[in-house]
C-alpha cells in the first residue's frame, strides 16, 4: 500500500478497517546473500539501501527483540550535522541531506522537523571554539550561525541570563538541525525494506557466528542456523558481545544513557537547546512533553535502565540553565545501551574475518547518523569498498593512531 492523501481519504470512508501490517513478519530461510544482525535504525536502513541502491534483495534482518526495541526507539530524537573534523563533517552532512528527502523516499511520515539546534556558549573561549566549528561546518556545506546573547534571549526568554552560575553569552545555531520521530524511522525503514523484498525476522537472537579459515559462512540463531557469505553487524550497544563471537575485541565500551520526558505542556520551546557549561539538552515533543537528557551513567553495563545519581545530575544541570524546570513534573525515564568508542567516532568497516562487516561505535549520537550509516554500510557490503564519506571510519585507526577525536577528550569513552 502506498501512503498518500487519497489512501487516507479512502481509509477514512471505510472506517480505517483496510490498513495492512506495515511489514511482513517473515520466517527465516536457510540461506541469504546478506545477513544483517540488528533490527535498529542502522540495520534497517542498511537493508533498505542495499536493496534500493545496489539491487540486492536476498537479504534478512535478524532482530533479537522487536523492531524499535533498541536505541532507535529510546533516543531523544535530535538530528544535526554540526561537526568540526574532516573525518566527520561530510558524513553527517550526507545524513542531514538524506533526512531532508527521507519521507518522500520511503513514503512514510517520520515527522522530520528542522526546528534548529542551538548550542549555548558561556565564555569567550567557548565562543571562539564555536566560531571555528561554525566556519568548518560552512566550509563543509552545512549551515551555521553564531548568535549573541540578545539574539538567544529573543528566542528563549525563559532561560537564566542574569543570575546564572554560567551566564549565557550566545550560541551556535544550526537551523537545519532538529528532531525526527524516532520509532517512525524504524517503522518507515522496515516498511521500505520489506517492500524491496527484504525479510525482517523478529524474536531471532544471533547466538553464534559460523567462521572457518575462509571467513564467515553464516550465523547460529535462537531459530536455527542461517547461511550467508556476508554478515553485517549493526547491534549498537551489543557490538562487543557479537564481535566476541568472532574472537574480536573491539575498542568499544557499553554504557547506559538515560532520557527523560516531562508532563505535557503548552508550546514552550520551539528548538533544541544544549547547555554549554554542563551536559544537558532539551526539546519539546509534538505531544508537549519536554524531552531531555545529559551524561551517560559512567559504568559499563548491558542493562537498559539507569540509576538515581545521574537523574539528579541531569536535573541539576537543567535547573542551572532553566530554573523554571523545577516547577515541571518528570513523567518517565528510561535507558539505552551505548556503544562508546575510544575516540567518540563510529566504525563502518570490514573486520579481519572475511565477509564479516562492522557498523558500531555510535556513542550517543547515532540516531542522526541513521540514513548515512545505512547508505555507507550498504555501499561497503555491496562493493567491498568504503564509501568516500565514511572512509575515515576504519577499525584499524585505533592501532595506526588516525583517531577522529571530535571532543579532544582522548581515549576516555565516558567523556565522548
Ligand atoms: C537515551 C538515549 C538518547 C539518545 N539521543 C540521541 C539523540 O538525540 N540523537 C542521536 O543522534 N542519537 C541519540 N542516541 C543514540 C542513538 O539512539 C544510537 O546511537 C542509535 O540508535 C544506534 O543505532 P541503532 O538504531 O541501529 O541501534 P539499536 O536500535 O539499539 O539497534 C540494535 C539492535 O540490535 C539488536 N541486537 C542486539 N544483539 C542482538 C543479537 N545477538 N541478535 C539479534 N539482534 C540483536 C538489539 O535488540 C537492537 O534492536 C540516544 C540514545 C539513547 C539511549
Amino acid at each position: 500500500m502506498r501512503y498518500s492523501i487519497f489512501t487516507l481519504a479512502a481509509q477514512t470512508l471505510r472506517g480505517h478497517r483496510g490498513w495492512k501490517p506495515v511489514w511482513r513478519d517473515a520466517n527465516p530461510r536457510p540461506e541469504y546473500d546478506v545477513i544483517i544482525v540488528g533490527g535498529g535504525g542502522h540495520g534497517l536502513a542498511t537493508a533498505y539501501y542495499l536493496a534500493s541502491q545496489h539491487g540486492l534483495s536476498n537479504i534478512v534482518v535478524l532482530e533479537k527483540g522487536h523492531i524499535g526495541s533498541g536505541n532507535v526507539g529510546r533516543n531523544t530524537t535530535i538530528i544535526r550535522s554540526n561537526y568540526l573534523l574532516p573525518g566527520n563533517t561530510p558524513f553527517y552532512e550526507l545524513s542531514m541531506k538524506l533526512w531532508e528527502g527521507l519521507e518522500q523516499d520511503i513514503n512514510y511520515n517520520a515527522m522530520v522537523s528542522q526546528r534548529g539546534v542551538l548550542n549555548l556558549y558561556h565564555s569567550d573561549a567557548q565562543r571562539d571554539a564555536y566560531a571555528r566549528r561554525g566556519n568548518a561546518m560552512r566550509l563543509a556545506g552545512a549551515d551555521a550561525e553564531l548568535l549573541d546573547r540578545e539574539q538567544v534571549r529573543a528566542m528563549l526568554p525563559f532561560l537564566d541570563y542574569d543570575n546564572a552560575r554560567f551566564p549565557i553569552q550566545g550560541g551556535l545555531l544550526q537551523k537545519r538541525g532538529g528532531s525526527v520521530r524516532h520509532d517512525a524511522v524504524a517503522w518507515g525503514y522496515a516498511r521500505a525494506a520489506d517492500r524491496c523484498g527484504v525479510d525482517i525476522v523478529q524474536n531471532c537472537e544471533v547466538t553464534g557466528l559460523t567462521i572457518d579459515a575462509d571467513g564467515i559462512h553464516g550465523v547460529e540463531t535462537s531459530r536455527g542456523p542461517i547461511r550467508a557469505r556476508k554478515v553485517a553487524l549493526a547491534v549498537a550497544g551489543s557490538s562487543s558481545r557479537l564481535a566476541a563471537m568472532a574472537g574480536l575485541r573491539l575498542p568499544i565500551e557499553s554504557h547506559v544513557l538515560q532520557a527523560f520526558v516531562s508532563e505535557g505542556l503548552k508550546p514552550l520551546i520551539d528548538t533544541v537547546v544544549t547547555f554549554g557549561a554542563g551536559h544537558f539538552y532539551v526539546s519539546q515533543s509534538d505531544k508537549g512533553g519536554l524531552v531531555f537528557g545529559g551524561d551517560i551513567d559512567g559504568y559499563n553495563s548491558y542493562a537498559q535502565r539507569g540509576n538515581l545519581p545521574v537523574i539528579e545530575d541531569v536535573m541539576e544541570s537543567g535547573m542551572a540553565l532553566w530554573p523554571g524546570l523545577g516547577r515541571i513534573r518528570v513523567l518517565r525515564h528510561w535507558g539505552g545501551i551505548m556503544d562508546m568508542s575510544m575516540d567518540g567516532s563510529p566504525i563502518i568497516d570490514h573486520t579481519p574475518v572475511h565477509g564479516l562487516y562492522l557498523n558500531a561505535g555510535w556513542c550517543y549520537g547515532g540516531f542522526k547518523a541513521t540514513p548515512a550509516s545505512g547508505w555507507c554500510f550498504a555501499h561497503l557490503i555491496a562493493r567491498d569498498q568504503s564509501h568516500p564519506v565514511a572512509a575515515a571510519y576504519r577499525l584499524d585507526r585505533f592501532a595506526t593512531g588516525h583517531v577522529i577525536d571530535e571532543k579532544g577528550a582522548g581515549a576516555q569513552p565516558n567523556l565522548h
